[in-house]
Order: structure tokens, then C-alpha cells, then sequence
């Protein structure tokens, strides 16, 4: 099979029809066989029905229903376990990426060699500024720096395209689906590129992503993708650092006040309480932080040498003897 999409949705009834009809187009003029994997994320609405009588007129389509709502991320997880095709693509189902993007992007992996291709929405038709365009540049930004992925403008477009390899080895969860080329690139998927991409105003229904806490949360993502990228399985050695350097700072001030209280003494002055002396209380704290840095590597070391991942590494290929 050539093509795999992946549409996640929740509550898109009046665009399924469309989506499903627009991607047999294209698929069909070029030739591609392919199958369309609708994950019903909890829709309230009749989706799941109209997925049902999709699947019952064509065969190329599949469909997954949550029992409820548990967000983009673990849609497409689960859409990513069932993709059978050579290329996998994820679309939005609201209508506002096009399928005319397809053999394009096809053709940059089978043919260019990506491992993934971002979509990006040049000319974004997202209303507000203040709640959609100025965060979400601000957000592309702190990704670029943050991931090492410089070439991609827009990390967040639903629209992508992977080699099949690279949705069966990542592990998109939370809200991670912001996240998925620093999440590739993680896993060793290294050649990753972007297409701009037309992008249409909604059609139907709301935008489901609004309100300020999910650029909380995308950036509280963000960092634990970056912590795990580089420490995910050496927690000490972030932790140990942090803990030695606390303790040292902590070690020196005790030296200062070693020092205090011997010109002191040296002065014939005795009055002086040690708790007068501000490296007292650096000491004091330092040296309290100091261990506890130190406890907590200790602790993520062990966690993470529990978990039953912890000698998973991508092997891309191997050469066993006699075969
Ligand atoms: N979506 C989903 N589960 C959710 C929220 C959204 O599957 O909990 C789907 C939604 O139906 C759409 C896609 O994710 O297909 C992108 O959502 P939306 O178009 O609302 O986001 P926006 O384009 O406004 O960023
Ligand atoms: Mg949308």
C-alpha cells in the first residue's frame, strides 16, 4: 500500500463527506492505493456514524472510536499503530488542509528521501492575532531553538508526511503531537523538511484548540522533551552537576565563614554570632539544595533503570550471519 492517512477529529461531522470524497480525488487520479484512518477522538456529534457509512460504501476506509475525549495525540498514536502504507499522512478533518498536497509530499519521501515532511501554512487563515498568529510564531520559534530543527517554520500544522519507519517508532502522547519532528529527530529520523502548504479558512464548526493554557502546557512539553532528549536516560548527570556545583558554592561560603570569624579572632573580637554572617546562609542553603539535587538523580536514575524501555535503541539495520 502506497498511502496511509490519518485523520484525527473530534466533533467534524459536516466535513467528513468532503475530506473523504477530496482525498479519493487525489488518490485516484494519481494512481495511489491507500487507505483514510479516521480516529473518532470521543465525538459527541454524529462523526462516528458518517465514518460508518463511509466504511460501508469504500473499502480504503477505517476507523477507530474512542470511548471519549482524549485529545489529538493519542489519536494519532493509535492512527500511527494502524498505518499499513509504504507513506503515512496525518491531515486535520476540518477541511483546512488540502489532500491537493499529497502526491507532493509523497513524492519528497519517496523520492527525496525525507524522513518527515511538515506542512507550512504560509498563508495562515486563523483570524485573531492576539489568540493564534503572535503565540504561534513566538511558539515556532522557542521549538526551532529548542528541538535544532532551524528549517521548519511551523512545527503545529496538522498536515505531515513520514516514512512509514519513522510513525512506527515514535511515541506521540500528552500533547506531544505539537512536538512530533523534535520527537523524529530524537529517535534518529534525521532528514527532516517542510512544504508550504495551502490552508483554507475553517468551513465548518469551531477551532478546538483555543485559550492560553495549551502554550502552558506546549511549553511545559517542551521541556520535558528537551530534559528527556538529553538526559532521559542519565538523569544523574544533570542532577549530579547541578548538585556538586550547589554543594561547592555551598563549600565556599563556608570557607568564607571559616575566614570571618578567624580575622575575628585574629582582631581580639568575639562578639560576633556566626549566624550575623550572610555565607552563613548561602552555606546553610546551598549545601541543603546541594544534596537534594544530588537525592534527585539518585532517585531518576533509579526510575529510569526500571523502566522496561531503558535498552531500547533504533537499530536501522543489521547484517546477521549467513543471511
Ligand atoms: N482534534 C482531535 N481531538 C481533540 C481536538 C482536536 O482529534 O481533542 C482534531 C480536530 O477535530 C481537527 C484537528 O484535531 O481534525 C485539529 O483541530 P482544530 O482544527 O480545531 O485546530 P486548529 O486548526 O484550530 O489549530
Ligand atoms: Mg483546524
Amino acid at each position: 500500500m502506497d498511502i496511509s492517512v490519518i485523520v484525527p477529529l473530534f466533533n467534524e461531522e459536516e466535513s467528513l463527506p468532503e475530506l473523504f470524497a477530496w482525498i479519493k480525488r487525489v488518490m485516484d487520479t494519481n494512481d495511489f492505493t491507500y487507505e483514510v484512518i479516521f480516529v473518532n477522538d470521543g465525538s459527541t456529534d454524529r462523526s462516528w456514524n458518517v465514518i460508518e457509512e463511509l466504511a460501508e460504501k469504500f473499502e480504503q476506509v477505517k476507523g477507530i472510536k474512542f470511548r471519549r475525549n482524549y485529545g489529538k495525540s493519542p489519536a494519532l498514536y493509535c492512527g500511527f499503530k494502524e498505518a499499513q502504507g509504504d507513506v503515512v499522512i496525518t491531515m486535520d478533518a476540518d477541511l483546512q488542509d488540502s489532500p491537493d498536497e499529497i502526491p507532493g509530499l509523497y513524492q519528497m519521501i519517496t523520492k527525496e528521501g525525507y524522513d518527515l515532511v511538515s506542512g507550512y501554512k504560509q498563508n495562515r487563515k486563523q483570524g485573531d492575532p492576539l489568540s493564534k498568529t503572535i503565540p504561534t510564531k513566538l511558539f515556532n520559534a522557542t521549538a526551532r531553538k529548542v528541538s535544532g530543527i532551524h528549517n521548519l517554520h511551523d512545527f503545529n500544522c496538522g498536515l505531515k508526511a513520514y516514512r512509514r519507519e519513522v510513525v512506527k517508532n515514535i511515541e506521540v502522547y500528552g500533547e506531544m503531537h505539537r512536538y512530533i519532528p523534535y520527537l523524529a529527530k530524537n529517535a534518529g529520523f534525521a532528514k527532516i523538511g517542510e512544504k508550504p502548504v495551502h490552508h483554507q479558512a475553517r468551513k465548518f464548526g469551531t477551532s478546538k484548540f483555543m485559550g492560553w493554557n495549551r502554550f502552558v502546557n506546549g511549553y511545559l512539553d517542551l521541556m520535558t522533551l528537551w530534559f528527556l532528549s538529553n538526559f532521559g536516560k542519565k538523569p544523574m548527570h544533570v542532577f549530579g552537576f547541578l548538585g556538586s556545583l550547589v554543594f561547592f558554592i555551598g563549600f565556599l561560603s563556608l570557607i568564607g565563614l571559616g575566614i570571618d570569624k578567624s580575622i575575628d579572632l585574629y582582631h581580639g573580637v568575639y562578639g560576633h554570632l556566626i549566624t550575623d554572617s550572610p555565607y552563613f546562609y548561602i552555606a546553610l542553603i546551598a549545601m541543603v539544595l546541594g544534596s537534594q539535587f544530588f537525592l534527585a538523580g539518585f532517585l531518576g536514575d533509579l526510575i529510569s533503570r526500571q523502566n522496561p524501555n531503558r535498552n531500547d535503541y533504533q537499530i536501522e539495520k543489521e547484517i546477521r550471519c549467513g543471511k
